[in-house]
């Protein structure tokens, strides 16, 4: 691919041009213009080489350039150790990557980011077991949670004491009405969800990356820039 690949949502995904559009003439130029808006939608629509629709019950990449969704299974890429619902990595699809490799790499995960992630998956599962829970005891559920899937859900070495118990008691609290629901209940105590309980929004900031130049994408591949968390 010699072009550079970019992310405006006007840009085409070249990968995603057929010859027959290349194609065609000037005299065409606003049909193909409408058709590829109309072609542009049902591209978009799509998910992963596969084509199929997106699984919120296993790992899922979005692609950073052509914002389709990859089921872990379809990826040939190492992952190593992952959970659904995570926001700090940055993944490029084959189709987008010059090598024709998938790119993966996953950063430091910002507290309230692990919190996203270990309601997203303790709602998810509530809803598979069927008791459709959206809210969660910070001491019983997401604290363990945390706990438990550490390493695969960020790359800051896990913490010896439980000082960082405090630490997501803060952020979850510096977030309610932004990103968190609230609730003090008798018997479980507090309890947190989702204020957007809609799962399949929770994706990696990658325009703020962009912005905040933690992400190049050039024809030469993605360059991570430095990432600096607090
Ligand atoms: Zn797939
Ligand atoms: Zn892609």
């Amino acid at each position: 691919m010699s072009e550079d690949i970019e992310f405006s949502d006007k840009n085409e995904d070249s990968s995603s041009m057929t010859s027959q559009e290349k194609q065609m003439n000037e005299s065409d130029l606003s049909k193909q213009l409408d058709a590829d808006k109309s072609e542009k939608k049902n591209v978009e629509a799509g998910n992963c080489y596969c084509g199929k629709d997106r699984n919120l019950n296993i790992i899922e990449l979005l692609c950073a350039n052509c914002n389709r969704w990859f089921h872990e299974s379809c990826i040939g890429y190492q992952l190593g150790k992952l959970v659904p619902f995570l926001t700090n990595y940055v993944f490029l699809c084959k189709n987008c990557s010059p090598t024709g490799l998938e790119t993966f790499k996953k950063s430091q995960a910002q507290t309230f980011q692990m919190c996203i992630t270990a309601i997203a998956n303790l709602q998810q599962s509530s809803l598979k077991e069927g008791t459709n829970k959206t809210m969660f005891s910070k001491d019983k559920e997401i604290i363990p949670y945390l706990e438990y899937h550490w390493e695969a859900l960020t790359t800051t070495p896990r913490r010896v004491t439980t000082s960082w118990h405090v630490t997501v008691t803060k952020a979850l609290i510096k977030d309610i009405h932004i990103l968190f629901v609230f609730e003090d209940h008798p018997d479980d105590g507090h309890m947190y969800g989702l204020i957007n309980s809609d799962l399949t929004h929770i994706k990696p900031n990658y325009e703020a990356m962009i912005k905040g130049g933690t992400l190049k994408v050039t024809d030469m591949g993605i360059q991570h820039g430095k990432i600096h968390y607090v």
